[in-house]
C-alpha cells in the first residue's frame, strides 16, 4: 500500500550527519530478468483484493458486502485491541480530516526534534528487512527502482528477501555490496524465514529444517522467522531472532479497507477524491494500515525469556500495491493491480455500479481510468525500518550489530527516531547496552532517550511496568530490581491517537 512517485510530501527531511559511508564500490553481477514464477501459496494482499471483489463486485450482493465490511471491522478490533481504547479503524484514518491533522501534527512534531549526541565511534543507520525485487511475478519493482528510492529515503542498507526460485542462487545471483551509497546483503524468504548466510547454500536447501537452520547460521550468518501468524508456535532453536512487525501482516488483516477502495476506486467522483488524498498524504495513507502487532510481540517477549531473539521489521515490500481501473467497454471496466493479468483482475459492470457508465465515457477501450500508486518502495521504506547502530557500513559490521541487537524497529515516517538509544550509559559502552545478554546484579540502572516528546512504555517480561508521557530531551531512567528481559517502546499521539513509534531491542538480565 502506500503513495504516488512524486515528491511533493512535506515530511521531515531526515538530517544524517557524518556517518562513514562505504568506500570501495563492488561491482553487481547484474539484474536478472523479471521472473514468472508464482511463488507460495500465501494469501497476498493482491490476493484479498481480487477475492474481496469476486465476493463482492462480481455477486452484485451489495448488502453482504456492506455486513462483510462490518464484520471485519468487528473481527480486527477483536483481534488488534492492543491499546483499545485509542485506537483508531483504518478508514477512519483515512478520512480527510483525519490525515490533514495527522500531517499538521507530524509536522509539528518535526519542529520539536532535538538532534541528540552521537553514542562514542557509533552510527545510526537506516536499515530495511524483508524487501522484494523482480522476485516473483507479484513483485511489481525491480532493484534499480529500488536503489533510487532507498536514496529518496534515506535507507543506508537493504536485506533483501528473493522469494526463492530453484536453481537461482539467491547470494550469488544477486546484488552484494556497495551501490551508489547503499549497502546491499542479498538473502532469501523460504521456508518460512529470512535467510542472509554468508554464500551459497544452494546445496542445502532440502536439508530438514533444524540442519538448514544451522546451515544459513553459521559463521556471521542470519537467520530470522518470518510471517510469525502463519507458525506461531515454531521453535526459536537456532534462530538470531524474529520479524516483530510485518507491514503485510497489517494489510492481510484489513478487509475492510481493501473492500472500502474497491468500492471507491468504481465511482466517479470518489476515485479523483481517493486519488487526491493518496496524492497529498501518501505517508499517512499507506500507515493507516498499521496496527500494534500484539501476537508478534507476545512470541518475541516469550522466546525472550528462554534465549536472545533479535527483533526487526519486516518491510515485505514489493511496489505491487498500484491498483487499476481499466476500460474494457461502455457498460464496463476490471479493476485489480499492476501485477494481476488482465483476466484476472475484476469485470465491474455498470448495472453494480451506476457510475462506470460516466467514468468509461468517452475514453477508448483499454484505458486506464484511474491508477493509484500506494507502495513506491521509498514510502514502504519511511513505512517501518530497522535502526541498526554500528562503527561503520560495511556487511561484517552491520551483520555482527544485527546479531548483538543493537538495532530498534522505528515507523520513521511519523519522526526521525536517529539518536534514540536504550543503554545504561550513552558515553560507556562497556555497560550493558540494547540486545546485551548480561547476569542480573541489583540496582543497575537503565536509561533511554529519544528525540522527540513522546509515550513511553518500559516494559519487561511483556508486560508494561511503566508508562510516562516523556517531554523533550528528558532521559528515562529504570533501576533494575529483578532479573527480566526489559525493552521499550515509544509512541506518539496522532490525530488524538497513540500510535507505536519505536520498539527496542531488550537487554536481557538473567
Ligand atoms: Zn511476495
Ligand atoms: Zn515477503
Amino acid at each position: 500500500m502506500g503513495c504516488d512517485p512524486g515528491n511533493r510530501i512535506g515530511l521531515p527531511c531526515f538530517a544524517r550527519v557524518g556517518r562513514p559511508k562505504m568506500e570501495a564500490s563492488k561491482t553487481s553481477p547484474g539484474s536478472p530478468s523479471i521472473a514468472v514464477l508464482r511463488v507460495g501459496a500465501r494469501i497476498t494482499p493482491e490476493f484479498i483484493f481480487a477475492r474481496t471483489l469476486s465476493f463482492g463486485l462480481a455477486t452484485l450482493n451489495w448488502k453482504r458486502l456492506i455486513l462483510c465490511v462490518m464484520v471485519s471491522t468487528l473481527g480486527a478490533d477483536m483481534v488488534l485491541g492492543a491499546v483499545a481504547p485509542r485506537k483508531k479503524m483504518p478508514i477512519e484514518r483515512m478520512h480527510p480530516e483525519a490525515l490533514e491533522s495527522t500531517r499538521k501534527r507530524v509536522a509539528e512534531l518535526q519542529r520539536l526534534r532535538k538532534t541528540l549526541a552521537p553514542l562514542p565511534g557509533l552510527f545510526d543507520y537506516r536499515g530495511i528487512f524483508h524487501a522484494h525485487a523482480e522476485d516473483s511475478a507479484h513483485t511489481g519493482g525491480t532493484r534499480v527502482e529500488m536503489l533510487g528510492d532507498a536514496k529518496k529515503a534515506k535507507v543506508d542498507v537493504i536485506f533483501l528477501s528473493d522469494h526463492y526460485r530453484p536453481h537461482r542462487d539467491f547470494i550469488s545471483q544477486s546484488w552484494r555490496g556497495d551501490h551508489e551509497g547503499v549497502l546491499f546483503i542479498p538473502g532469501s524468504e523460504t521456508r518460512g524465514f529470512l535467510v542472509h548466510p554468508t554464500n551459497s547454500v544452494m546445496t542445502s536447501m532440502d536439508l530438514p529444517v533444524p540442519e538448514f537452520v544451522k546451515r544459513v547460521g553459521q559463521g556471521e550468518g542470519l537467520i530470522f522467522l518470518s510471517h510469525m501468524e502463519d507458525r506461531p508456535d515454531h521453535s526459536m532453536d537456532g534462530l538470531t531472532g524474529m520479524e516483530i512487525y510485518n507491514r503485510h501482516y497489517d494489510a492481510q488483516r484489513d478487509l475492510a479497507t481493501l473492500v472500502n477502495l474497491a468500492l471507491r476506486l468504481t465511482d466517479p467522483k470518489e476515485a479523483v477524491d481517493l486519488a487526491a488524498l493518496l496524492d497529498r498524504y501518501p505517508d499517512e495513507m499507506l500507515a493507516a494500515q498499521v496496527q500494534y502487532s500484539e501476537d508478534y510481540l507476545e512470541k518475541w517477549d516469550r522466546e525472550g525469556l528462554e534465549r536472545r531473539v533479535v527483533g526487526v521489521a519486516a518491510n515485505d515490500c514489493h511496489h505491487n500495491q498500484v491498483f487499476l481501473v481499466k476500460k474494457v467497454d461502455d457498460q464496463s471496466v476490471r479493476v485489480g493491480t499492476i501485477v494481476d493479468k488482465e483476466s484476472d483482475m475484476r469485470l465491474v459492470s455498470a448495472t453494480i455500479r451506476p457510475g462506470v457508465r460516466e467514468m468509461v465515457a468517452g475514453k477508448p477501450n483499454g484505458a486506464v481510468l484511474a491508477r493509484l500508486d500506494f507502495d513506491p518502495y521509498a514510502k514502504s521504506f519511511a513505512n517501518v525500518s530497522t535502526h541498526i547502530v554500528a562503527a561503520k557500513l560495511d556487511e561484517p559490521t552491520i551483520r555482527a550489530a544485527v546479531r548483538a541487537g543493537r538495532a530498534y524497529v522505528s515507523h520513521d515516517w511519523m519522526g526521525d527516531p536517529t539518536g534514540f538509544w536504550f543503554g545504561s550509559s550513552f558515553e560507556d559502552m562497556t555497560l550493558p547496552q540494547m540486545g546485551d545478554e548480561v547476569t542480573f546484579v541489583s540496582a543497575v540502572v537503565l536509561r533511554a532517550r529519544f528525540p522527540l516528546p513522546c509515550h513511553v512504555r518500559w516494559m519487561r517480561n511483556g508486560k508494561a511496568i511503566q508508562e510516562k508521557k516523556v517531554e523533550l530531551l528528558e532521559t528515562l531512567q529504570w533501576t533494575v530490581r529483578e532479573p527480566g528481559v526489559y525493552r521499550v517502546e515509544g509512541w506518539l499521539e496522532l490525530n488524538g491517537e497513540l500510535r507505536p513509534w519505536i520498539y527496542s531491542n531488550p537487554i536481557y538480565f538473567r
